[in-house]
């Protein structure tokens, strides 16, 4: 594959698959791993990192939506493929084309599912109190009608809830998580004769942190390596798989009292060696690191100065020596002792590592490692 050097990812699979390999070894013998491949695979490359994982023996994927699934199938990806969100029911066809399995989002998608009387293959999304998707969990009634209603006439084969504090590790967070789960077993208890073969609720958070007593953990995040939440810490082996690389496009020296970038947000104090990086907010690096992030070159930090343009940005290099225009820089991975991962740079911003990689735009090419 050929690649662009001015902005671009490096994606280790074997590290994806190594990933996957101790989470494994982290939870229960029995559990099974549905890999949460949505978003590009967060902006990994969903067709090899799917690929690779089928090849060390996943048979479950999660995706986001239709397009997605299409996209792996017409890949050659085997086994369940499930459609975590909404699908237009213009689109049905295809969910039955590709034997994809689509999430119930709600009653009236429910009814109107029902009422194409096609044997659709699909699983129930319960809301057990992220008031997300689902049907509300606390009317275990309707739950469970119309779990038995779509088991007679469409194909259902599961029931699943998600989570919303499983990644918080305070008293109030594990009380709620608990509380979610109960309410998610009650009603997977009242339909426990039907025997369904997916039954859900662990993310990757939950599956590592939580007790989670059904067969399936949907892993995600951990799978690329990052964390879902700060506080927790991954399991040893456990590392990013994605390093995105730049170079410098051009050094020049600024001298004082100058401004740097648009509107003019820094002002040099002294005289300075400044670099430019030809990568900027259209490949998906955050325009609110300006003035705040940081780059790697030659395992030293070298500071963002002035705003992130669309294609650029400025960075002072004043104390690195023997640096030239051509030269790599890192704006994830590790460069000697040094790493910056999605997670820090996600924590400078007051988002989350899911979000950086996930923002990585398609004008970056990935290259496989
Ligand atoms: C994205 C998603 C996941 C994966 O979550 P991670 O925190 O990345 O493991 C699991 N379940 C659902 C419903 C999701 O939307």
């Amino acid at each position: 594959m050929s690649c662009l050097r001015r902005s671009w990812v490096e994606i280790n699979l074997k590290q994806i698959c190594k990933n996957y390999q101790v989470y494994k070894e982290n939870i229960k013998k029995d559990v099974d791993i549905m890999a949460v491949v949505k978003a590009n695979a967060y902006g990994h490359g969903d067709v090899q990192v799917a690929s690779c994982l089928q090849e060390v023996g996943v048979k479950q994927w999660a995706v986001s939506n239709i397009l997605e699934a299409i996209r792996l199938r017409e890949a050659g990806i085997l086994g369940e493929i499930l459609v975590l969100g909404y699908t237009p029911l213009t689109e049905i066809a295809s969910v039955l084309e590709y034997d994809i399995t689509q999430a119930i989002i709600s009653e009236q998608y429910a009814q109107e599912l029902l009422s194409t009387n096609l044997k659709v293959k699909c699983q129930i999304a319960i809301d057990s109190g992220m008031n997300r998707i689902g049907l509300n969990a606390e009317n275990v009634d309707l739950c469970e009608h119309l779990i038995r209603k779509c088991y007679e006439k469409l194909n259902l084969n599961g029931i699943f809830t998600h989570l919303c504090v499983a990644d918080n590790n305070d008293l109030d967070s594990i009380k709620y998580t608990k509380e979610q789960i109960e309410r998610f077993n009650v009603i997977a208890e009242r339909i426990q004769d039907l025997q369904l073969k997916y039954i859900h609720y662990a993310n990757s958070a939950t599956g590592l942190w939580h007790r989670n007593d059904k067969n399936l953990v949907r892993l995600g995040i951990i799978l690329y390596g990052l964390k879902p939440n700060y506080e927790n810490n991954l399991p040893q082996g456990i590392k990013p798989a994605l390093e995105w690389k730049s170079v410098i496009s051009m050094i020049k020296t600024v001298y004082p009292n100058e401004t740097i970038g648009y509107g003019r947000t820094f002002c040099t104090k002294k005289q300075m060696k400044i670099a430019t990086i030809p990568t900027g907010y259209a490949d998906g690096y955050n325009r609110l690191l300006s003035n705040k992030g940081f780059v790697l070159i030659k395992g030293k930090r070298a500071p963002i100065v002035g705003r992130i343009c669309m294609d650029q940005f400025m960075i002072d290099v004043s104390d690195i020596m023997d640096i030239n225009e051509g030269d790599e820089v890192v704006l994830l991975g590790g460069s000697k002792e040094e790493v910056l991962t999605a997670d820090d740079m996600a924590l400078l911003i007051d988002t989350i590592g899911y979000e950086i990689v996930c923002n990585i735009s398609n004008r970056v090419p990935r290259v496989y490692v």
